[in-house]
């Protein structure tokens, strides 16, 4: 990856209403995080701290990414997407640069959610050579989020990971990552709600959600949005072959589901 792709900002047009479930989740953004940010008088009066970050975990596709960009939607900012991975890759020297320029582009899109994603890929089981490369970009990482909260310059920092026990303490002190939430698979309501938001506007026959939500115990939304993704592919297959447009139907979708399997339980055991 070359240094200008990690640092492309967009302005996301997601807002949580798209995204399916996970209530009590975004409440809890909303009153630790966004009405900080949008009401601050009242957080002042009581002396209580606005800004701060927010560590997002849990099994992978459920919608850690895309809660982060419902939140720049939200709070209309722009959003930055760091793949610390890549970050990584890059020589010593030249990953703690970049990081840096990383935030420095952050502080002049403000206001910006700068999301911090594969959290987990620094420390770990990474062999002894990149260990001290991984403390330089630590350090670095603290450097910056030091930095942010003196200025207090509207800068979110959203990081993820999928496992939250291997990250390094020193991230976890307050003012860094200190606020942790964790986003789980979605329920068998939840899944209903996000086929639904996955299939509207999109020609269908009646669709039984309800009963695909039932068949899809364990999967992720990034699963479900697979299985529309082939339940679309059948139909436009169809549509092809008869030369006119054919809805997607039930037993599309229905199929779709049965013929994938669920990725979060593994992230369990
Ligand atoms: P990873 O840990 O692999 O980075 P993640 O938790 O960041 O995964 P996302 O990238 O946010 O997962 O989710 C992948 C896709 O799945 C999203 O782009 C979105 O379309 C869909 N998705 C996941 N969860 C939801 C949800 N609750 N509502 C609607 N769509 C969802």
């Amino acid at each position: 990856k070359d240094k200008n792709s990690l640092v492309e900002t967009v302005q996301p047009k997601e807002t949580f209403d798209d995204v399916g479930g996970l209530e009590d989740v975004k409440k809890r953004i909303r009153m630790d995080f966004i009405m900080p940010i949008q009401s601050p008088e009242f957080f002042q009066a009581f002396g209580k701290k606005s800004g701060g970050s927010l560590l997002l975990y849990g099994p992978p596709g459920c919608g850690k990414t895309f809660l982060a960009k419902a939140i720049a939607g939200e709070i209309n900012a722009s959003f930055i997407h760091l793949e610390l991975q890549a970050i990584l890759s890059m020589y010593v020297g030249q990953s703690e640069h970049n990081l840096h320029d990383v935030f420095e582009k952050a502080r002049e899109q403000k206001p910006c959610v700068l999301f911090i994603d594969e959290l987990d890929a620094l420390g770990g089981n990474r062999h002894r050579m990149s260990q001290h490369h991984d403390r330089m970009i630590v350090n670095q990482l603290l450097l910056e989020l030091d930095g942010l909260q003196s200025f207090n310059d509207q800068v979110y920092i959203i990081g993820a990971t999928n496992t939250p026990w291997y990250l390094d303490p020193a991230l976890r002190r307050p003012g860094r990552f200190n606020s942790l939430l964790f986003i789980p698979p979605p329920s068998q309501e939840e899944r209903e709600l996000i086929l639904t938001l996955k299939t509207k506007d999109k020609p269908q026959e009646k669709l039984d959600l309800s009963k695909v939500a039932k068949v899809t115990s364990h999967f992720s939304g990034a699963d479900l949005t697979q299985v529309v993704d082939d339940a679309v592919s059948k139909a436009i297959e169809r549509s092809l072959e008869q030369g006119s447009l054919q809805p997607m139907s039930h037993a599309d979708v229905l199929k779709a589901a049965r013929n994938r399997n669920p990725t979060t339980l593994e992230w369990f055991s």
